[in-house]
Order: structure tokens, then C-alpha cells, then sequence
């Protein structure tokens, strides 16, 4: 079966918080930078998926934060002599805005993620799919 929309489309659009269907820059509502669009005003793709579905994103977040923020602070301090009062303070910072620049990718990632597994939920592929299974029968 092959895709419209490949993988690893779905992975340079996730990761510049474009629409994983159609690529255009859909995904946050204009002149509000932290409001997830319901659907791609180009495409129609539905983005908020059902309740709960900003559980992934806000996991992914945290874990971000942790991996790539916390722990390096962690370990300069335990190893690199990075002052104590000083860790704490960068990362008691870092805790709370870190969070919230990644806020737009972690949307973005999550989404993709989704769609790297089940790329045929995209509308986009979809058509490809149901074009296979007309050639089939
Ligand atoms: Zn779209």
C-alpha cells in the first residue's frame, strides 16, 4: 500500500507544527499561539481528536523537560561543579519555561506521533487506501 502522505512527511511536518495531512501552517489558531485549531482550516483534518487527547502532549512535555533539561542540570551539578543555588534556581526556572516553549511542539509532536503509527488515518491516505482496495477487487 502506498501512502500519500509518507512517514517521513509526517515527521518534518510534526516537527515544524504543520498539519500532518496537508502541510500547511493550520495548526494553532491565528493571533493565538497557545490554542490548538479544532480542525485545518486548509484541509478540514480534524486536530483535537476527543477529550483527553492533550493527555499525550503533556506527557511528552514533561518527559521533554526532564530528559533534555533537568537532568543535564542534574548532572553538572553532580559532576561538573555546577553550584548548588544556582542548579536549583535553573532549574526551578527552567521547570516552569520549559514547559511552556515546548507547549506548540509537544501539540505538534503528539500529533505526529499518532500518525506515524496509523498512517492511514489521514484523510489524505485514506483515498489511497480505499484506490488499493478498488484495484484489488
Ligand atoms: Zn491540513
Amino acid at each position: 500500500m502506498k501512502f500519500v502522505v509518507t512517514r517521513g512527511q509526517i515527521v518534518a511536518r510534526g516537527l515544524t507544527n504543520r498539519c500532518p495531512n496537508c502541510g500547511a501552517r493550520t495548526l494553532f489558531e491565528t493571533g493565538r499561539p497557545f490554542v490548538l485549531s479544532s480542525g485545518c482550516t486548509n484541509c478540514g483534518l480534524k486536530l483535537e481528536r476527543d477529550e483527553g487527547s492533550f493527555l499525550g502532549a503533556m506527557s511528552l512535555n514533561y518527559g521533554v523537560t526532564v530528559c533534555l533539561y533537568l537532568v543535564p542540570i542534574l548532572l553538572a551539578y553532580l559532576f561538573l561543579g555546577l553550584d548548588g543555588m544556582i542548579a536549583a534556581v535553573a532549574a526551578g526556572i527552567g521547570a516552569l519555561g520549559f514547559p511552556v516553549l515546548f507547549y506548540r511542539s509537544s501539540r505538534s509532536w503528539w500529533l505526529m506521533n499518532y500518525y506515524l503509527v496509523l498512517p492511514h488515518h489521514l484523510p489524505a491516505n485514506q483515498r489511497a487506501v480505499s484506490e488499493d482496495e478498488d484495484a484489488n477487487t
